[in-house]
């Protein structure tokens, strides 16, 4: 189970930093009396910012390990948050999702596969400003769900490690990568509202 490690390091400071040796977790979030053998349970690495640790605890009773996410780092995707933020918001600068995925591909990458890596940011951090707008209607009366919006209605520079925040007592039920629930667009239903995707990926490019 991930849980929200407070912080206002950018991912390289997090890392430069060694900053989950400073990540504490005093109570099992299962058994906060205690008496479960709750402990400390080494870090796992994430590859992307490089030499990320994600510092872990475990409660042998429950059989549950819980890991404590900075501020920064985007769950159930690699990276930062204000990396997905940075995909996000080009493409609703840009003329269109291919236009955009075109822009963020490397040689390594076919567009099909830039395309599908693309949308699946922008879908998911979509849905999550949608749920936003319910949750907190009267913070955010009258904004769009995009980063755009939530960015100029916010004045802040990178908009998403600033929702973590705000967000915060709402966690566990927002989809990654801003919140730790555990699928990303499966079951998220949404009053109906939502509209997944579920068109056919483009055909694999001959290499
Ligand atoms: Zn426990």
């Amino acid at each position: 189970m991930q849980l929200r490690f407070e912080s206002d390091l950018t991912g390289e400071e997090y890392v430069n930093q060694q900053a989950w040796r400073n990540a504490s977790l005093p109570r099992c979030p299962l058994h906060p009396k205690g008496g479960c053998g709750f402990a400390r349970h080494g870090t796992y690495e994430r590859r992307s910012p490089p030499g990320t640790r994600i510092a872990r605890w475990y409660c042998p009773q429950g059989h549950r390990t819980f890991s404590l996410l900075p501020d920064c780092l985007a769950a159930r995707l690699p990276g930062t948050l204000a990396e997905v933020e940075a995909v996000v918001a080009a493409v609703e600068q840009a003329k269109s999702l291919e236009a955009a995925a075109d822009r963020v591909r490397t040689d390594d990458i076919s567009l099909p596969g830039a395309i599908r890596w693309t949308r699946r940011r922008i879908q998911q951090v979509h849905i999550t400003l949608k749920i936003l707008l319910d949750l907190i209607p009267a913070h955010i009366c009258g904004c769009e769900p995009t980063v755009t919006a939530f960015r100029h209605w916010l004045n802040v520079e990178w908009v998403l490690p600033q929702l973590r925040e705000m967000a915060s007592m709402h966690l566990a039920g927002l989809p990654p990568p801003l919140g730790f629930a555990p699928r990303p667009l499966d079951n998220v239903g949404h009053q109906g509202q939502i509209q997944h995707d579920k068109g056919p990926d483009p055909p694999p490019e001959i290499r």
